[in-house]
C-alpha cells in the first residue's frame, strides 16, 4: 500500500498537547495550556446532573436544545442589543474550535484567501489549509498588538474571502476598540468578504472595557459567523461545547456541514446550560473575577526578571524573557520547564511569519495557592 499524501504536510502536535505532556513529565506547574483549576459552579453541574436523572439522555435537536438557543438569544438581545432568533442565528457545537473550524469550512473554496491576525490561536491556519484555501497572516503590532488596518487594506485581493478576528485575543490578551470595529467594518463594505470572529472570552475582559462583540454591529455580523464557548464562561473547558451565531443564510450553510459532522451534541448538558442561564448571569462578573486573578499575577510577577506586557482580557497574559535568556521562545519554554517547573507557551507557536521576540504566554486562570507556588519558583530564574 502506497503511504498516503498528508493534508497537513507541516504540522504536528499542537503546543498546548506538547507543552502539557512536557509539564506532566517533569511534574512542572502547569501555566501554558489555558484552562481554569478551580471548581466550576455548583449550580450548573446539578442541574446537569439533574436533567440527566430526569431522561434527557437521547439525541436533541441537531442545532442546539430549543431552550438553550431561546436563552442565548434572550442573552445577547440584553447584553449586546443583538437581533436573534434561536431557530435560525443559533448552532450549539461541541466546543468552539469546532464552530471555527465549521465556519471557515462552510464557506472556503480551493485557493480562496484568508486573512489571520499573527499571532494567531494555532488552528486557524491548518483548518484554513486543510479546505485548500490559503491563510495570509497579517502581524498584529507587537508589543501592544494593536492591527495596522492600511497594513491589512493592502493585503486585501480580488481572491479574499474571509477575516478571521479574535477578541480578547489569545494569546496576547488584547483587545479590540470600537474603532477597530469601524475600520474593519469601513474595508469589508462593498465586498464579499466574511468575517468568523472568535469571540470565546467575551465575558473574561479587564479595567471596565466593553467587549466589542461582532453582535453590536449590524452592518458587520450580517457577514459574520460569530463563534463562542460555554467552557470558558463556565469553568469547564473539558465540556467541549460551544456555539456559533449567523445570519440566517450563513447559518443554513453552516448546519448543512454541521449535520454530517457532530450532528447533535450532548444533550443533559445542553438541558442544564438552558435551565442555569434562564436563572443564572453569573457571566456578568466574570471579568472582575479573572482580572482579580491577572492582577495578583502580574503583581507577584514584579519581583521576577520576566517583564509583564498588558492583557486586557483572556486568561493569558505575555510575558517578555529578554533580561533572562538568549534561547528561542520555543527553547526557553522546555527549558524552564526542565531546569525551573513551570510550563509556558511559546508565542512564536501562533506564527507562521519568522519572529523575533522573547514572549512566552502564562494561563492566571489559576488559583492563588498554585500561582504563588510558580511565582516562587520564576524568582530563582
Ligand atoms: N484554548 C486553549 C489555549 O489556548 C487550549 C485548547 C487546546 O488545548 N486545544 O491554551
Amino acid at each position: 500500500m502506497q503511504p498516503f499524501k498528508s493534508k497537513l504536510p507541516e504540522v504536528g502536535t499542537t503546543i498546548f498537547t506538547e507543552m502539557s505532556v512536557l509539564a506532566n513529565q517533569h511534574h512542572a506547574i502547569n501555566l501554558g495550556q489555558g484552562f481554569p483549576d478551580y471548581p466550576m459552579p455548583e449550580a450548573l453541574v446539578a442541574k446537569v446532573a439533574a436533567a440527566m436523572h430526569e431522561g434527557n439522555n437521547q439525541y436533541t435537536h441537531m442545532n442546539g436544545y430549543p431552550k438553550l438557543r431561546k436563552q442565548l438569544a434572550q442573552k445577547y438581545r440584553a447584553i449586546y442589543q443583538a437581533d436573534l432568533n434561536g431557530e435560525t442565528n443559533i448552532t450549539i457545537t461541541p466546543g468552539g474550535t469546532y464552530a471555527i473550524y465549521t465556519a471557515l469550512t462552510t464557506v472556503l473554496q480551493t485557493n480562496d484567501e484568508v486573512i489571520v491576525f499573527e499571532p494567531a490561536y494555532d488552528s486557524y491556519i491548518p483548518t484554513i489549509e486543510l479546505n485548500g484555501a490559503v491563510a495570509v497572516p497579517v502581524p498584529m503590532q507587537h508589543p501592544a498588538y494593536t492591527i495596522d488596518w492600511d497594513l491589512v487594506r493592502s493585503k486585501i485581493t480580488s481572491r479574499t474571502r474571509m477575516i478571521v478576528i479574535n477578541s480578547p485575543h489569545n494569546p496576547t490578551g488584547a483587545v479590540l476598540q470600537p474603532e477597530d470595529m469601524v475600520q474593519l467594518q469601513a474595508l469589508v463594505e462593498d465586498t464579499n468578504i466574511l468575517i468568523v470572529s472568535d469571540e470565546v472570552y467575551e465575558h473574561l475582559i479587564f479595567n471596565g472595557l466593553e467587549h466589542q462583540s461582532v453582535l453590536r454591529y449590524p452592518e458587520l455580523l450580517k457577514r459574520s459567523f460569530v463563534c463562542f464557548s460555554f467552557g470558558k464562561t463556565y469553568h469547564c473547558t473539558g465540556w467541549k461545547m460551544g456555539y456559533c451565531i449567523a445570519p440566517e443564510p450563513l447559518m443554513q450553510e453552516f448546519r448543512k456541514v454541521h449535520q454530517f459532522n457532530c450532528f447533535s451534541c450532548n444533550t443533559p448538558m445542553q438541558v442544564g446550560l438552558a435551565n442555569h442561564l434562564e436563572e443564572n448571569k453569573d457571566y456578568l462578573v466574570l471579568g472582575l473575577m479573572m482580572q482579580e486573578k491577572k492582577d495578583y499575577f502580574e503583581k507577584a510577577m514584579q519581583n521576577t526578571r520576566f517583564k509583564a506586557l498588558p492583557s486586557y482580557g483572556s486568561y493569558f497574559q505575555l510575558y517578555d524573557y529578554s533580561a533572562i535568556s538568549e534561547l528561542s521562545e520555543k527553547e526557553f519554554a522546555v527549558w524552564l520547564t526542565r531546569e525551573y517547573g513551570v510550563t509556558t507557551i511559546p508565542v512564536s507557536a501562533f506564527y507562521k511569519m519568522p519572529v523575533e521576540n522573547k514572549v512566552v504566554r502564562f494561563c492566571f486562570a489559576k488559583q492563588e495557592s498554585l500561582l504563588d507556588a510558580a511565582v516562587e519558583k520564576l524568582l530563582q530564574v
